[in-house]
């Protein structure tokens, strides 16, 4: 059983932030900032892909209201919210799971570096995408 599925089972400890019938929220054991929760199904799906589109609008509603807590309770400015999806995408546990990562100003965190198309380079990928 996978370490996020014996989290939901009470199997190993995790510090909870949110819980309802299909999902539940609890700290990341190692923060980018204080407050950094997991979001997760309770019924067990490696990535976007797998998951059924009832239980992802619930782990978005939760991603939501945990967005929420971030702002009341932690006086975050804002936030992110990120899906490692696959490897390549930085996914360590193949458990679905949406961080919430509450953000100060001047926290220092840089999001991601960016680039520009080449010639030619936006009609080739947007004829990919749309074929
Ligand atoms: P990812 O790289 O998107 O798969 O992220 C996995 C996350 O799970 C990492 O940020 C880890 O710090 C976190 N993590 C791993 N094990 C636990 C655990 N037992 N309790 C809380 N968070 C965990
Ligand atoms: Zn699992």
């Amino acid at each position: 059983m996978c370490i996020f599925c014996q989290i939901i089972n009470n199997e190993i400890p995790s510090c909870k932030v949110y819980e309802d019938d299909k999902t539940l929220a609890f700290l990341d054991i190692n923060p980018v900032n204080p407050g950094h929760t997991l979001v997760i199904p309770k019924k067990h799906y490696e990535n976007i892909e797998e998951i059924s589109e009832e239980d992802l609008a619930a782990v978005i509603a939760s991603v939501k209201k945990v967005g929420r807590l971030m702002k009341d309770k932690l006086g975050a400015a804002g936030y992110n919210v990120t899906l490692n999806n696959g490897a390549a995408a930085g996914q360590d546990v193949w458990h679905l799971h949406f961080h919430v990562i509450p953000r100060h100003d001047g926290d220092g965190h840089k999001t991601w570096a960016r680039r520009k198309y080449s010639d030619g380079e936006t009609e080739m990928i947007i004829a990919k995408l749309i074929s």
